[in-house]
């Protein structure tokens, strides 16, 4: 019986050095040590206009490229910093690198726009209000320049949502709701958020040409947009088919892979540079 014991006893332990070890290894102590690395960049893809191509703008993108060089997708860590209450850290290290990235080309160009993504600890969170607040202004660059992404599910999950919109609103940060069509927000909780615009998530691009109720969807989401005046933006374009479509249906602006992917900073700085002209009044562009 002693025997059994030690036995036991022994693969008890074993057991939680093992647990131990594993612990130190899971997803978050991950992030927390990419974190303390700087392991986290960010790339920048291009949102252009669907009419004629003219790009203006663009939405930052974080990545992650472990020591090891294995890159892990946003879709798979972001949700587990903000479970683990890394996201305020994370967002304020993007925040960070944007500014260091293409602050000084934002300031250079007042009419070229950034949009940054939230989780719902940031937007009520003082920190990142803050590091936006001076960063953007040491840069010179303008709150209408920054355009903050939130999803559905973000803004109810933030409690104070709507104070913290309209304040950032107040400062002069523009508004939009991500991936929308997504998420659980009724029409009428919509309406009243201080929003400027909406980018209509890619299942819903996906679903273009499929005779699916997505598509019908769309519809409605379209003439719902136009009679809030919100600007609209369509994410994940792969097909020309999808951008013809899109455009017929009054869509403005796209984002997807047909037009660019995601690149390092100076590329996207070069892209915009390169697209910017086409980008006046059509008016002044015929006169020209
Ligand atoms: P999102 O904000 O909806 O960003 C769009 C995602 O679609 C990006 O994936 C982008 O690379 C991808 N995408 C763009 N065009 C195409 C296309 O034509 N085809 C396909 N298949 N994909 C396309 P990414 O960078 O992997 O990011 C995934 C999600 O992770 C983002 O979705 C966003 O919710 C989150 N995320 C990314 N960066 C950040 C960040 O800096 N902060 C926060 N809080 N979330 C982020
Ligand atoms: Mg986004
Ligand atoms: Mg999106
Ligand atoms: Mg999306």
């Amino acid at each position: 019986p002693l025997g059994l014991l030690g036995l036991t006893s022994g693969a008890i332990i074993f057991w939680l050095i093992l647990t131990l070890a594993r612990r130190g290894d899971t997803m978050g102590a991950r992030i927390r040590r990419g974190l303390a690395r700087g392991e986290f960049r960010v790339v920048y893809q291009p949102i252009v206009r669907l009419s004629d191509g003219a790009c203006l703008g663009g939405e930052a993108l974080v990545r992650w490229q472990q020591r090891d060089g294995t890159m892990i997708s946003p879709d798979r860590f972001i949700p587990v910093a903000e479970a683990e209450g890394l996201i305020e850290r994370l967002t304020d290290q993007i925040i960070e690198h944007v500014f260091a990235d293409i602050g000084e080309f934002l300031a250079e160009r007042p009419t070229v726009w950034i949009a940054i993504n939230l989780s719902a600890p940031d937007v009520e969170s003082d920190r990142v209000r803050g590091r936006l607040d001076r960063l953007r202004k040491t840069h010179g660059v303008a709150a209408g320049q920054i355009v903050l992404e939130a999803t559905e599910r973000t803004l109810i999950d933030a409690r104070r949502a709507q104070s913290s919109m309209r304040s950032f609103r107040d400062a002069g940060y523009r508004l939009t709701i991500d991936d929308f069509g997504t998420g659980y927000s009724s029409l009428a909780y919509l309406a009243t958020l201080p929003v400027d615009g909406l980018k209509l998530d890619k299942t819903f691009v996906d679903s273009i040409g499929s005779g699916t109720a997505a598509d019908d969807v769309m519809g409605h989401i379209l003439s719902l947009a136009a009679t809030l005046g919100l600007d609209v933006a369509a994410e994940g374009i792969e097909h020309g088919a999808q951008a013809d479509y899109l455009i017929a249906r009054g869509v403005t602006y796209g984002q997807g892979w047909l037009f660019a992917r995601a690149m390092e900073a100076e590329t996207f700085g070069a892209y915009v540079d390169g697209r910017m002209a086409v980008a006046g009044p059509p008016s002044r562009r015929r006169r020209a």
